[in-house]
């Protein structure tokens, strides 16, 4: 029997199985207790309970999935951990320190972008995370997994333990959340609730191409997630030309699902604008780009674009970039942009830069 992995099971899962194992029902509420409030590192630290109970939990699932083979750091802000899962398999994922943005502790506040997917199948033109297609979903514990070994590092060097140290996910890593949707939910479930991670979801962002079933399924769902929107591009003829998915939900589609969302939720959406040069990024657009967000009372993001190797856009002159988002900020538009070019939380997020082989 293949093993399963512990952090991808909901307190539910975890009764049924203790109670198959012949243990009392209360026994899942330890292991869980273990997994996230006390957040075991190994079965051996789970003491109370029945050594023969921790025998048959290590038979039967993995207890981490992610090993962070290499660890990329930039300037001490940014921190790239290449995750090995249990067949191979890479993905990255990201944690960005915001230092100068200071909390109730004084360390600042740590954004962690996590991954979906093994590859993509999408295959926007502008993204590393498509080059080499897609290869498969991740598992709910893959998912919980890449967070977890993200904040034992943070802790292991910064030495406090006090409170998870983790402010804010943003599932913006590799692969198209929505596409690997039931295991996304089932992860983000197990961050959010009370018997696991505790995360509240406001602090949870979930960013898509656009795929319009599913974020109408999405806007239905208990736990409150914020939504981001890869846009990219203000008319048919320009999203066509880079994202193909806007092929299948085209804009006429994709507005009135978000528009939809937001209405249910009460709360403003992210467009993401990757800003690129001589093909989105003219003051007509911005134009365009102004009155979508009105429309749809959303924030915009503007992310000068980030030259992958094999692949041709790139960002606009800092000038253009400056005009672009003035002109926002003029139209009355809540928008922000990313900061410049070789940045590292610019390069960090949604690109994937290891290249590292293994084996
Ligand atoms: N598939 C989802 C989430 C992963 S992509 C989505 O498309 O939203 C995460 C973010 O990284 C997206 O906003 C994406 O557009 C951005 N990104 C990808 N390639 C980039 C590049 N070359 N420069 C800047 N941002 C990029
Ligand atoms: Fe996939 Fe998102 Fe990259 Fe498009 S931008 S290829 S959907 S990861």
């Amino acid at each position: 029997m293949e093993k399963k992995l512990i952090h991808g099971e909901t307190l539910g899962e975890l009764e049924g199985a203790v109670v198959a194992m012949g243990q009392p029902k209360f026994r899942a509420k330890q292991v869980a207790d273990w997994l996230y409030k006390k957040r075991a590192c190994s079965w051996a630290e789970m003491t109370n309970l029945p050594v023969e109970f921790r025998e048959k939990l290590e038979d039967e699932y993995v207890f981490c999935s992610t090993v962070p083979i290499k660890i990329h750091k930039s300037q001490d802000t940014t921190r790239k951990y290449l995750m090995q899962l249990g067949d191979g398999s890479l993905v990255e994922t990201v944690s960005l320190w915001a230092p100068d943005v200071e909390d109730e502790t004084g360390f600042g506040r740590v954004t962690v972008c996590l991954s979906t997917q093994v590859g993509c199948a999408y295959g926007c033109n502008f993204c590393a995370s498509g080059l080499s297609g897609f290869k498969r979903n991740l598992e709910a514990g893959e998912i919980v997994d890449q967070l977890l070994t993200v904040a034992t590092d943070i802790e292991k060097e910064s030495g406090k333990t006090d409170r998870f140290p983790i402010d804010n996910i943003v599932v913006m890593g590799m692969g198209e959340p929505l596409a690997n949707y039931q295991n996304l939910i089932q992860a983000l479930t197990i961050i959010n609730s009370d018997w696991g991670l505790r995360f509240g979801a406001r602090r949870i962002t979930v960013s898509t191409s656009g795929l319009v079933p599913e974020i109408e399924k999405l806007a239905d769902e208990k736990i409150q997630f914020r939504l981001a929107i890869s846009l990219h591009g203000t008319t048919n003829e320009v999203r066509n030309q880079i994202m193909p998915i806007n092929r299948k939900y085209p804009l006429e589609k994709l507005f009135p699902a978000i528009k939809q969302y937001s209405e249910k939720r009460g709360r403003m959406i992210t467009l993401e604008y990757i800003l690129i040069r001589d093909l989105n990024d003219s003051l007509s657009q911005a134009q365009q780009l102004a009155k979508i967000a009105h429309y749809l009372h959303a924030h915009v993001n503007l992310i000068p674009c980030n030259k992958v190797e094999s692949l041709s856009w790139i960002a606009p002159m800092p000038a253009v970039q400056k005009q672009f988002i003035g002109f926002l900020k003029s139209a009355n538009v809540s928008a922000t942009i990313r900061l410049e070019k070789g940045d590292p939380i610019a390069a960090a997020c949604g690109q994937l830069s290891f290249k590292t082989k293994v084996g």
